[in-house]
């Protein structure tokens, strides 16, 4: 059974630090979701620092976001088969994206749109009244392959093979986006600082001196609202840590309740985990991964994660109210929260 602790008192959110000892704290809605930043510089400039997190987040929405039209994406996924000039930053993040697909065998996809409209996800889709049958669902599947896109360098263009293929990059740019805010406040002297983007997580330094990081908070999926937590562990310095959950966006179709992270295999909505964390040296492989690794689950997500990402640990929640951690997450100093 999952301890559950009422730790609202001391831990409000999934970042979970210690915030008696957090000097500034700011926190702004974008993308859909919560930003945040908190520091434990005393001579920080909190409203410099939000400023100048919330323009690379207005950048990464202009290029990554599929609920804008004329983003980059969107432009992508009006050329058809034609082929169209992308950004750097679109290459990279597409290279990367091809990487998790490639190494998962399709867990993670980059053109995971129009299975996730097909059950109701994305940018004015709405449900079906029944679930798809099983011819669409299959064919709907053949276009989330990443073997559908082609990027050439150093031409910098980007095809999509078939027509019907669609990209969606909602499992990664926040991540990504992360590492974009982390990079620049490293480089402007930022040293004790923690930078949130909706559960994607990256610290420098410390929260307060000799602490030897952030300690972190994993939230209950089962009662993601309630400031419950699984249990805490130390996010060191550098490091980032991402959590998928099925609780974060749900459609419900004839009674039946479908999260939206799809398996691209199958074509249908990941089944058998209600959430999945990752700890990882960055915060795009930290939310690749947490996507990737919830529609793996357990079983297959450790055995990915011996082979292509050692470095990485997760904690996955499955269905049946049980916490597998990887190999590696115990030494993390994990300490589970206490039975209510
Ligand atoms: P996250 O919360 O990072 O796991 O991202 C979930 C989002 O990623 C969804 O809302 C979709 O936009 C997208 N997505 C869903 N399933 C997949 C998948 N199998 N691979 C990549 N992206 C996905
Ligand atoms: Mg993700």
């Amino acid at each position: 059974m999952i301890k559950r602790l009422a730790a609202v008192a001391i831990l409000v959110s999934i970042a979970g630090c210690e915030r008696h000892s957090v000097t500034a704290h700011s926190r702004w809605p974008v993308m859909g979701t919560v930003a945040a930043v908190s520091c434990a510089d005393p001579t920080a400039d909190m409203e410099q620092l939000r400023q100048t997190a919330d323009e690379i987040y207005r950048d990464s929405i202009s290029r990554f976001s599929a609920w804008t039209d004329g983003s980059e994406l969107a432009k992508i996924n009006a050329s058809g088969t034609n082929g169209v000039a992308v950004s750097e930053e679109m290459a990279k993040l597409v290279e990367i994206s091809i990487h998790y697909s490639r190494t998962s065998g399709g867990a993670f996809s980059p053109l995971v749109s129009p299975l996730l409209r097909l059950w109701g996800f994305g940018w004015k889709a709405t449900p079906p009244d029944a679930p798809p049958d099983d011819e669409t669902v299959r064919k709907l599947a053949a276009t989330a392959r990443w073997e559908n896109l082609s990027l050439n360098r150093p031409a910098l263009t980007l095809r999509l093979a078939r027509p019907d293929a669609k990209l969606d990059l909602g499992g990664i740019a926040k991540g990504y986006a992360v590492d974009k805010v982390w990079e620049r406040f490293r480089d402007i002297g930022v040293t004790n600082a923690l930078v949130d983007l909706g559960g994607n997580l990256r610290c420098l330094g410390e929260a307060a001196p000799g602490r030897g990081g952030w300690r972190t908070a994993v939230r209950d999926p089962l009662s993601p609202a309630s400031g419950y937590i699984l249990g805490t562990f130390l996010l060191r310095p550098g490091e980032a840590v991402a959590t998928s959950g099925n609780y974060e966006r749900f459609v419900t179709i004839a009674g039946k309740r479908y999260a939206h992270i799809i398996d691209p295999r199958t074509g249908r909505p990941a089944e058998g985990v209600l959430s999945c964390t990752v700890i990882a040296n960055t915060a795009v492989a930290a939310d690749a991964l947490s996507t990737t690794l919830f529609v793996l689950g357990p079983n297959d997500g450790n055995e990915y994660l011996r082979k292509h990402a050692p470095d990485c640990a997760a904690l996955w929640v499955t269905e049946s109210d049980e916490q597998i951690l990887s190999d590696n997450f115990q030494a993390r100093n994990w300490q589970p929260a206490q039975v209510r």
